[in-house]
C-alpha cells in the first residue's frame, strides 16, 4: 500500500484500496487508498507549517532547493524509467518524455528563479503618482498566497505533471498538496518519497495524496489555489465545486484538446509533416494532451498524405516495451483501452479507416491494454462533428480535406479551444497570417518548415519557457511560460501611500522579466 505523505508524516489509507497494474502483464504493483486520511488537516498543515517556511526564503533560496530536487532525480533516473515502464507501459522514449521533461522543467525554474535574487515578492511596473503632486504614489506588488496549492494531475504524466506544477508553486513560495492520478501514481510516489528521504524541502512544503481525491475540495480556503489537469468533465466538476465557487478559489484547468496540424498548400515534400504526425500519434501511445488528433490537408493532396502516413505507420512496432525494437507500448489501463475503443467507434460513424496496425509483440496481447495505431479519414469534413468533439486519448488521428486556407483555419477552430495547432508551410505570409488567426483558439501555435526542422522539439512538447494551456474546451487555463507561471501563485495588490515608503517597497521587489 503506497502511503500518503500528509501533515509531515507517511500515512496509510484504510481498506483494500485500488490496485495499480502493469498494463502489459496485468500484474499488481501496489495499491493506493486515501480512505480515512484527514484532508482538512493535510491542507491546514501545508498552510500553517509549509507556507511560512517557504515564504521566509528568498526566490534564490527556493530556486536552489528546486535545483537540488532536479539533481536528485538525475541520480535516480534509471529507477524511475523502470517504474514508468512497469506502471504506465512506457517505452524508453515515453518514459524519457515524462521523466526528463520533469527534470528539465525543474532545472529551468531553478535557473530562472535564481535570477530573481534575494527578494521575496514581486514588483509589477514602476511606482507612479496618484494625486496632483508626487506625495501619494502607487505600486503593484505581488506576494505569495498564504494558502496551499492543490495540484490534481492526469494519469499520463505522473512525473512531469507533478513537477512542472510543483516547480512553479515552490518557487513562488506556496506549499504544494499534490494528487497524481491513482492508476499511475507509483512514479510520483517514488519521486516524492526520494525528496522526503533526502530532506530537500521544509516541513509541510509538499504533501502527497496517493489515491482518490476524497473530500479534499470540501476543505479549501479562499487563499488556496487549485491547478487541475485532466478531462474536461472532471475540470467542470472541480470548477463547479460548491465550496470552490462560494469562496472564489482561484482555479486553473488544463483539460482535453483536439489539436490539429495543417498542411500548407505550398508544401511538396511530406517528410516533415509525416514525421510530426507519426511521432504525435505514437509517443506515449497517443496519450498526450497535445497530441495531433486532426490532420487538415488540401483536398487534392489527401491521397498522397494518406499514402505517406500509412507507409510510416506500418513501421511502428507495437507491444511490450521490454522487447527489442518496440516503439509503442500499451495505453495505461484496460479501462483506457475500452475508452479508446469506444471513442474510435464514435469517430468511425463519420470516417473510414485508412490504416490500422495489426500485430502486437507481447507474450499475451489480450492481457495487455494494447491499442494499435489507427488513421481515419473523415467522410465529409465540412459536416463532421465527432472529430471536433471527441478526444480519443490514444494512437488515433483523422485526416480531413480542406478547400481553402480559410476553410482549414475554420475547421481547426471547431475544436472549441485547443492547446496547440501546427501549420507546415514555407510561405512566410501564410504562416504568419495563419498563426494570428489560430491564436484565438489555441494556447500555442507552431509554424513549421525546413528551416526549423532540426531545432523543433516537436508539436507536442511543452517547453517550460512557453505558456501551456488553451482557451475553451482546453480548460481556459495557462501554466508555465517562464516566470509568467508565478502569477497564478501570487496575490497582486495595488499599494498606495507616501512616496518614500512606496519607493522603498518597490526597490525590494523582484521584476518578472520573462
Ligand atoms: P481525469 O479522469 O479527469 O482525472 C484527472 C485527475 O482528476 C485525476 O487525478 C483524478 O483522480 C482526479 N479526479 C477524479 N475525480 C475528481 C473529482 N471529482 N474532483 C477532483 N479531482 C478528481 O483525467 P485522466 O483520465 O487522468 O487524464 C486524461 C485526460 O487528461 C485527457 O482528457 C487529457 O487530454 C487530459 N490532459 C490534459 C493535459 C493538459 O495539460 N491540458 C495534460 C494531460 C492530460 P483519480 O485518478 O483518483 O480518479
Amino acid at each position: 500500500m503506497l502511503e500518503n505523505y500528509v501533515s509531515g508524516k507517511w500515512k496509510s489509507g484504510q481498506g483494500d484500496g485500488e490496485p495499480l497494474l502493469d498494463p502489459v502483464l496485468g500484474n499488481e504493483l501496489a495499491r493506493v487508498s486515501t480512505k480515512g486520511i484527514d484532508m482538512g488537516a493535510a491542507l491546514d498543515y501545508a498552510r500553517r507549517v509549509g507556507g511560512p517556511a517557504l515564504r521566509a526564503m528568498t526566490f534564490a533560496e527556493r530556486a536552489k532547493m528546486i535545483d537540488a530536487i532536479a539533481k536528485l532525480f538525475i541520480a535516480k533516473r534509471a529507477s524511475y524509467m523502470e517504474i514508468a515502464r512497469d506502471n504506465s507501459g512506457n517505452t524508453e522514449r515515453d518514459a524519457s518524455f515524462d521523466i526528463d521533461g520533469a527534470i528539465g522543467t525543474l532545472r529551468y525554474f531553478a535557473k530562472i528563479g535564481s535570477s530573481l535574487g534575494d527578494t521575496k515578492y514581486v514588483r509589477d511596473g514602476e511606482p507612479f503618482a496618484l494625486g496632483r503632486d508626487a506625495s501619494l504614489q502607487a505600486i503593484h506588488l505581488a506576494t505569495p498566497r498564504t494558502g496551499a496549492a492543490i495540484h490534481i494531475n492526469a494519469f499520463n504524466f505522473p512525473a512531469w505533471g507533478t513537477w512542472e506544477k510543483a516547480a512553479v508553486a515552490l518557487l513562488a513560495g506556496v506549499p504544494v498538496v499534490s494528487k497524481p492520478a491513482a492508476a499511475t501514481a507509483l512514479l510520483a510516489w517514488q519521486m516524492v518519497k526520494d525528496v522526503v528521504d533526502a530532506n530537500l524541502l521544509p516541513d509541510g512544503a509538499f504533501s502527497l495524496i496517493a489515491g482518490g481525491i476524497g473530500d479534499l475540495l470540501d476543505h479549501v480556503e479562499a487563499n488556496d489555489v487549485i491547478a487541475f489537469t485532466g478531462s474536461a468533465a472532471t475540470a467542470a466538476r472541480v470548477r463547479g465545486h460548491q465550496r470552490v465557487v462560494e469562496l472564489g478559489v482561484r482555479v486553473n484547468c488544463e483539460a482535453d484538446s483536439l489539436n490539429a496540424i495543417i498542411l500548407g498548400p505550398d508544401v511538396a515534400d511530406l517528410g516533415q509533416f509525416t514525421d510530426e504526425i507519426v511521432r504525435e500519434m505514437t509517443l506515449k501511445s497517443g496519450q498526450k494532451c497535445t497530441a495531433i488528433r486532426r490532420i487538415l490537408v488540401p483536398r487534392d493532396r489527401i491521397s498522397g498524405a494518406a499514402e505517406a502516413l500509412q507507409a510510416a505507420l506500418t513501421n511502428i512496432k507495437v507491444g511490450d516495451p521490454r522487447r527489442e525494437g518496440v516503439v509503442m507500448g500499451p495505453v495505461v489501463t484496460k479501462k483506457q483501452q475500452t475508452s479508446v475503443r469506444e471513442g474510435i467507434a464514435d469517430l468511425r460513424k463519420e470516417a473510414s479507416v485508412l490504416f490500422e496496425g495489426k500485430s502486437i509483440e507481447a507474450d499475451d496481447p489480450e492481457r495487455g491494454a494494447f491499442v494499435a495505431p489507427m488513421l481515419l479519414q473523415s467522410n465529409d469534413s465540412a459536416n463532421a462533428s465527432a472529430v471536433h468533439d471527441i478526444e480519443v486519448f490514444g494512437p488515433v488521428a483523422t485526416l480531413m480535406a480542406y478547400d481553402s486556407v480559410d476553410d482549414a483555419l475554420q475547421l481547426a477552430a471547431r475544436g472549441k479551444g485547443s492547446l496547440v495547432t501546427s501549420i507546415v508551410t514555407a510561405d512566410e505570409a501564410l504562416g504568419m497570417n495563419a498563426a494570428l488567426q489560430l491564436a484565438q483558439s489555441n494556447g500555442r501555435v507552431m509554424i513549421l518548415n525546413e528551416s526549423v526542422r532540426a531545432a523543433n522539439p516537436g508539436h507536442g512538447v511543452v517547453m517550460p519557457s512557453c505558456v501551456h494551456g488553451g482557451p475553451g474546451r482546453a480548460g481556459g487555463g495557462e501554466e508555465l511560460g517562464g516566470l509568467r507561471g508565478l502569477w497564478f501563485y501570487l496575490q497582486r495588490t495595488a499599494i498606495q501611500g507616501p512616496d518614500a515608503q512606496i519607493k522603498a517597497l518597490a526597490q525590494n521587489g523582484a521584476v518578472l522579466a520573462v
